[in-house]
């Protein structure tokens, strides 16, 4: 089906081969609206599939606990310094296996198990690792959890609550302070919750899993510096390899690398180190600027369409990458997952999710998440969205139709067509 270095080499497992050339078919010829990806360069998919996958690296460069590091210490050194450059950070630990790991390692660092850590709630919004009781993070320390405020019909409501993160703040004083969202779709600024936190004396942690690559690009406000520390993924808007990274300064340096390494991971994947070093890299150019700023106005031009279209939009429109949707205006009986579902086969891919105060689970939920990063690497502007707003509106009042999902269907591969992220590549003989 396509023909690159890659399918070469995986010659010999056809089974393995078939079903990445189906993978890659499918992100080509759907339309990825999902908050958290994004399709990587070439050169990100290369260094992560180089030969430093055979390499062992527990440590740090110049500091390794086997040897033969000598290639292994030069590009951690390049990807930290990278990092560095591109936040204006004094400190970067590039090995954290994801975002998730990140959180964790910075919690290990900041915080003694059973100490309060205020954060934002996931079904207003949080992440799993901000205190679930699912996850080992909610076991392990003592969350207290903030929320939005309440919906406004002006659309002024859904904001992170800072009276209430003030509040629960004097009142628990918390040893972590926590901000970062993975659904909400307005700027987040750090100063308060700094304010908030030098007024008890709590220490702030900045999770910039999702904005990372719009705060690389200029597009939102940096918490570097103000924040102690920073977490983030480098495959959300920052379009690098599957994994994470810790931003803090010099006198914090030696705290969370001990807690990445040893305190919670074994060696490092080096591999995707190298990837996350082209990943800074790019993001450094003035075409990353402009790609933020895209991905911005595009998430803007989907929300007004979708708006036009009958949907509420969850706190009234957007200022990131993503837009949340009320499915209860436009249907009062259409479910996040009914939805989800039926996009799935219309070739529009994304993911149902909870509102804030949603009446229906988790695992059916009211509201769907879409996101631009990814058809902004593709090329897809503001007409796109618009286009692409509509097909969403169409499929969804045409849900019970055959001929009206297969005809988006057919409109989707038509439109994808033309914004191919990979159809250089897979033309070209090489992958790099
Ligand atoms: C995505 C995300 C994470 C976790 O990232 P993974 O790489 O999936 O572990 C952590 N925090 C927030 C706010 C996120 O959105």
């Amino acid at each position: 089906m396509t023909t690159n270095g890659y399918d070469r080499a995986l010659a010999g497992d056809p089974e393995v081969a078939a079903i990445l050339a189906a993978e890659l078919e499918r992100q080509r010829t759907t339309v990825q609206l999902i908050a958290s990806e994004n399709f990587t360069s070439p050169a990100v998919l290369a260094a992560t599939a180089s030969v430093l996958t055979n390499k062992y690296s527990e440590g740090y460069p110049g500091r390794r606990y086997y040897g033969g590091n000598v290639h292994a210490d030069e590009v951690e050194s390049l990807a930290c310094e990278r990092a560095t450059t591109l936040f204006g950070a004094e400190h970067a630990n590039v090995q954290p296996h994801s975002g998730a790991s990140a959180n964790l390692a910075a919690y290990l660092a900041l915080v003694e198990p059973g100490e309060t850590i205020l954060a934002m709630r996931l079904d207003q919004g949080g992440h799993l690792t901000h205190g679930s009781p699912v996850s080992i993070t909610g076991k392990t320390y003592r969350f207290v959890s903030y929320g939005v405020t309440p919906a406004a019909d002006d659309g002024s409501g859904e904001r992170i609550d800072l009276d209430l993160v003030r509040d629960l703040a004097h009142r628990e004083r918390p040893r972590l302070v926590v901000a970062g969202t993975t659904a909400y779709s307005r700027v987040i600024d750090p100063r308060p919750f700094r304010e908030i936190a030098d007024e008890v004396g709590a220490l702030f942690m900045f999770d910039a899993a999702h904005p990372a690559g719009l705060i690389a690009g200029g597009a939102h406000p940096s918490p570097v510096g103000i924040a102690d520390v920073v977490t983030l993924t480098t495959h959300k808007t920052l379009r690098g390899p599957r994994g994470g990274a810790i931003l803090c300064s010099g006198d914090r340096a030696r705290a969370i690398d001990g807690a990445v390494f040893p305190g919670l991971q074994g060696g490092p994947l080096e591999h995707v180190v190298a990837a996350k070093a082209v990943a800074f890299s790019e993001a450094a150019r003035p075409e990353f600027k402009q790609y933020a700023g895209q991905v911005v106005r595009n998430a803007a031009a989907l929300a007004a369409a979708l708006a036009a279209e009958g949907f509420r939009l969850v706190a009234g429109g957007t200022e990131n990458h993503q837009v949340l949707v009320d499915l209860r205006t436009f249907d009062p009986e259409l479910t996040g997952k009914a939805a989800q579902e039926v996009l799935d086969r219309a070739g529009i891919t994304c993911n149902r999710n909870q509102i804030p105060d949603d009446p229906r689970s988790p695992f059916v939920t009211s509201g769907l998440r879409l996101g631009t990063p990814a058809e902004t690497t593709a090329g897809m502007g503001e007409q796109e969205m618009a286009v692409v707003g509509s097909l969403l509106a169409r499929v969804l009042r045409g849900r019970d139709d055959p001929t009206v999902v297969e005809d988006v269907r057919e409109e989707v591969r038509d439109l994808c067509g033309a914004f191919d992220p990979y159809g250089a590549w897979s033309r070209s003989e090489s992958p790099a």
